[in-house]
């Protein structure tokens, strides 16, 4: 049912009083109403999650008179056109009224076509049109190049092969489709082995990358056979092949996508731009259809828009661009300002230009800042300045500067306070970064801080909505893991101690999750106040169970069985308005799910993983237009904020590794000559284009300023030594302010961040790969190994295949007598069923896989005699570290090798980290003169493992230090988008219940 049909059948303030006044659960108000239950909970959601809006009416919009510059551009007429205008020089403004200026002149708005990029900047313009034109702006064609394309996809799909409707595929599900065929690509640079997911997601974004160009899997093939012909290095010929598997994978994934009647985002473009050139009839047909294209955000157009764009306007005449090379910072989507500088020559040749001068958004001294910056910039060069048209305050841009990096979120607080005070409300202010990570942990400063801030960040990592993922995985988890997060929530409370007994108590039998909800009273173990606790979950969660619906389960939860959604309904607090946005947002997002084999949650919590992992989940952090009144800072990433201007900007960071920040290279380079424009390699051209974007992303990020400019910066790093300034603060000289500030007040600890109650028995006891885990996430170390729920996500089929490997590798060791072929392929075969992978479609291609790992582990093992492997341990301070080495070989020459042995592959930190040097520390002990080898069947590489003695006394340092946190209860968060998706605390990470927790490990 639609939002009109739902609010007339339950209008939602009726429903707010049904159940906030008189409190009936949203299955009595159903009852009562003779409504769908899902409707009524839908209404409600809106009703209490969405906070309301105001009825004041907008303030009328002023325009002010175009100035000379904007009359003229908007009233040139032949010959294409590219109008370059800064930041706040008015060229939406010059764009309308050029557009208003053809319809005086008579022009069909039919035969306009207005293109741009984003949904947001199609969608202003089409609103700023339809404020003077409403007709016009509904007979014109106004969207993005994408949504053009998609069009013209869907009037040609027959010449194109396709379907009439074809469906897009988004990058998760082409990853999907990637992983079921990767087995038979047999990539030697690319392949991995255990988890293709992360490889596959940059093949896909190099493959993009080639749309963006217009280059097809053939083209991409032809590019990397010229790279192998012409090189002359094994660098050179590594990279030559590197391509080539790019083009393979391209091939395939253009297969499957076909085969499915599918789309990609980058076809939306690229399709029909091959379609015209390809098809004179058809390039004739839409070439005559618009006589006038407008362009916003040219500086944002990659090669395939300018390809659409010339098919369509062959000759450039009545083709009017407006952009601003200085704000081109979407490289990553192939936007470059290349496309700008070959406006009017390569480009649309007879093409003229023009250029706004003046800025009427900010205070002189800003745009003294900014533009002063803009002349010493690579994109639009020495000419691009702009003259304030405003009349001065006399408040400079400043930089602030603290000692220490936590100090740097108290000085913004103060800032933000002090601006407030000053008249500046919260909403028009804003706090921008580079980067949605940093962000989210200012966010969260700035919250405990007491400032208000409207920011959902990544939505499946914000607390309330892991709640709700914590309490659904209960449902489909046998060891009941969000347990330890829900005994958080109010309404479950309970003790560390209950907590961990249940968990002891699922470790101990066999059950189908949530079944033990059943029978608390027979769990050991439990406080009444435990008993009690459980006992309110288990009705809150009566009649759920791992088959239900996700989001009927939520709904149930959130209205009939808790009043959870009707208290943030009530709350006026502004963080409770978040909370209830974020939930409102992914409520919305799990209640129409993809099909798909398995269970509904599982598949729900498996799809939420690889969402985040791949950065997928971009578009569910916007937050509703409904929120954007609240009074609140925004928290924006700099991308984020293009195209919007706050009264006071704040931008903390300003050091040399935060900004200008060149990323590492994509994992899989372009081939050569793919990149139009490129000059040098594609490497080079990477470099040379990232540079020029940091400078753009400064320079975007100043200009949205109106009034207030306050940079932040770090001095100190955290041993004490200097932290350099960002080089791009002395290019603002002395339009910048300098001073540095000392807050008063301490930055409050986060509840995650909080030391927990340990009570250890006796002496701590850890095997090697353990404490390893401790040195790359404490936190995941308390999980795994102090709560013992650790466990595993959901094993992929290459997993399986893993698990088969280390089974017949352990029986290898254990047997006596020597492995023949026959044998390998025998016990492979039973392994193989065993993990369930005997009937998988591509059975034939993991058995190769996995003989070939088995084999090379035999011939590194040839001739060598092996001893059996004992555990050997080391002692610190009472405590102890026990190594157990997969196999100890003697070899001919007399040589111990003590071996691990892994079926993935090599891990950059494995050789160095503190598991390798307890390794070699207790190996070095137990037999002296002994070589350490790390094996990975994946590589098929054994690696000898040394460290110096200087690193193995560091590494001894830290064994000792880590044992000491351990034992005093500190586990850290080491929070990163790249590995916390797949971890298996990923759902319940964070805060902890009360109460002390007692622990044996010995
Ligand atoms: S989710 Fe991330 S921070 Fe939390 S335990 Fe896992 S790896 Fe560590």
């Amino acid at each position: 049912m639609d939002l009109f049909a739902r609010e007339l059948l339950l209008p939602r303030n009726v429903a707010r009083s049904l159940h906030i006044d008189d409190g009936l659960s949203a299955s009595a108000i159903a009852l009562k109403l003779g409504a769908p239950f899902e409707v009524v909970a839908q209404q409600l959601f809106d009703a209490l999650l969405m906070p309301p809006v105001p009825s004041a009416k907008a303030a009328p919009h002023v325009e002010r008179p175009l100035n000379p510059l904007q009359a003229a551009a908007a009233a040139h007429r032949g010959d294409a056109y590219l109008l370059e205008a800064g930041p706040g020089s008015g060229k939406t403004q010059t764009l309308i009224a050029r557009v208003e200026g053809l319809l005086e002149e008579g022009i069909d708005p039919r035969r306009i076509l207005l293109l741009t990029f984003s949904n947001k900047a199609a969608g202003e313009m089409a609103e700023r049109i339809a404020r003077k034109r409403p007709e016009a702006a509904a007979a014109m064609w106004i969207g993005t190049f994408h949504a053009f394309g998609l069009d013209i996809i869907h009037r040609f799909h027959a010449e194109l092969g396709l379907p009439r409707d074809p469906r897009l595929m988004d990058r998760t599900e082409a990853v999907e489709l990637l992983e079921e065929e990767f087995p038979r690509l047999r990539l030697l640079h690319y392949r991995n082995l255990y988890d293709p997911t992360q490889i596959i997601a940059d093949m896909l974004a190099a493959i993009s990358r080639a749309k963006d160009e217009v280059v097809d899997a053939a083209t991409y093939a032809a590019l990397a056979d010229a790279m192998v012909a012409k090189a002359e290095s094994p660098e050179a010929r590594e990279l030559a092949e590197r391509a080539g598997e790019v083009a393979c994978v391209y091939a395939a994934y253009e297969r499957l996508k076909r085969n499915a009647h599918c789309v990609d985002f980058g076809d939306l473009v690229a399709l029909p731009v091959q379609l015209l050139e390809a098809d004179a009839a058809i390039r004739t047909t839409l070439e005559a259809q618009h006589d006038h294209v407008l362009v916003d955000e040219y500086q944002d157009v990659n090669r395939s828009s300018v390809r659409l764009l010339r098919a369509l306007r062959p000759d450039g005449l009545h083709l009017w661009v407006v952009g601003d090379a200085n704000q081109s910072i979407y490289r990553f989507r192939g936007a470059s300002s290349f496309n700008m500088s070959r406006f009017g020559k390569e480009d649309f040749s007879s093409g003229k230009r023009g250029r706004l001068k003046r800025n009427y958004r900010s205070v002189p001294e800003i745009v003294a800042a900014f533009s002063g910056f803009a002349t010493t910039m690579g994109a639009a060069g020495a000419d691009s300045g702009l003259e304030a048209d405003r009349k001065g305050k006399g408040e400079q841009p400043e930089l602030r500067t603290v000692a220490r990096a936590e100090q740097q979120q108290v000085a913004l607080a103060d800032a933000i306070d002090e601006l407030h005070r000053q008249g500046y409300s919260y909403r028009d202010q804003a706090v921008l970064c580079t980067g949605n990570e940093r962000l989210a942990t200012i966010g969260q400063d700035l919250e405990r801080l007491g400032v208000p801030v409207l920011f959902l960040g990544s939505l499946f990592e914000r607390p309330e909505v892991k709640d709700l993922l914590a309490l659904l995985s209960v449902l489909v988890d046998r060891r009941a893991m969000g347990l330890v997060r829900i005994a958080c929530w109010p309404e479950f409370m309970a003790s560390f101690g209950d907590v961990a007994a249940i968990f002891e108590h699922l470790r101990a039998v066999e059950q189908t999750p949530g079944s033990w909800l059943q029978s608390i009273e027979s769990i050991p173990g439990l406080s009444d106040a435990g008993r009690l606790a459980f006992g309110r979950l288990a009705v809150a969660l009566s009649g759920l169970d791992q088959t239900t619906a996700p989001w009927t389960a939520l709904a149930m939860l959130l209205l009939d069985r808790t009043r959870i959604a009707a208290s943030l309904g009530k709350s006026e607090d502004l963080a409770d308005r978040t909370r209830g946005i974020a939930i409102w947002q992914f409520l919305n997002f799990i209640r129409v799910q993809p099909a798909g084999r398995g269970l509904p949650i599982r598949r729900l919590l498996d799809r939420v993983r690889r969402l985040v992992r791949l950065g997928d989940d971009r578009d569910l952090r916007q937050l509703p237009a409904a929120a954007q009144h609240l009074d609140a800072v925004r928290l924006m990433t700099i991308h984020g904020a293009k195209g919007l201007e706050f009264g006071a900007v704040h931008l903390p960071g300003l050091n040399s590794d935060t900004i200008p920040r060149i990323p590492p290279p994509p994992p899989c380079p372009a081939p050569d000559g793919m990149i139009a424009g490129a000059d040098g390699s594609a490497l080079e051209s990477f470099r040379a284009g990232q540079a020029e974007e940091q400078e753009c992303l400064f320079y975007v990020a100043q200009s949205r300023a109106r009034d207030r400019l306050i940079l932040f910066a770090p001095t100190e790093k955290t041993n004490g030594h200097n932290r350099p300034l960002s080089p791009f603060l002395d290019r603002l000289g002395t339009t910048l302010v300098r001073r540095s500030v000392a807050p008063e007040r301490a930055l409050p600890v986060a509840e995650e961040a909080r030391t927990i109650e340990l009570v250890i028995e006796g002496r701590l006891r850890f095997g090697a790969p353990q404490i390893a885990l401790y040195e790359s996430c404490p936190r995941r170390f308390f999980y795994t190994h102090v709560l013992q729920v650790g466990g595993r996500r959901t094993a992929t089929s290459f997993m399986h295949l893993h698990e088969a490997v280390r089974s017949v590798v352990e029986a290898v060791i254990a047997s006596d007598v020597p492995v023949t072929e026959r044998d390998l392929e025998d016990r492979t075969d039973a392994a193989l069923a065993g993990e369930g992978l005997a009937d998988h479609g591509y059975h034939t291609e993991f058995r190769d896989l996995a003989l070939t790992m088995l084999r090379f582990f035999l011939s590194s093992r040839t001739r060598a005699v092996a001893e059996a492997p004992i555990a050997l341990s080391l002692n610190f301070g009472g405590e102890e570290i026990i190594v157990q080495p997969d196999e100890v070989l003697v070899r001919p020459d007399g040589t111990r090798a003590v071996r691990r042995i892994r079926t993935g592959h090599l891990r950059s930190a494995e050789t160095k980290d503190v598991g390798a040097a307890a390794l070699i520390m207790a190996v070095g002990k137990a037999f002296p003169g002994a070589v350490v080898e790390l094996v990975h069947l994946s590589d098929r590489e054994v690696h000898p493992l040394s460290l110096s003695g200087r690193e193995l006394e560091g590494r001894k340092d830290k064994l000792a230090r880590f044992l000491g946190d351990i034992r005093a209860g500190q586990f850290p968060a080491e929070i990163s988008s790249r590995t916390c998706p797949n971890c298996p605390a990923f759902f319940i990470c964070g805060p902890t219940p009360d109460g002390p927790l007692q622990k044996k490990f010995a």
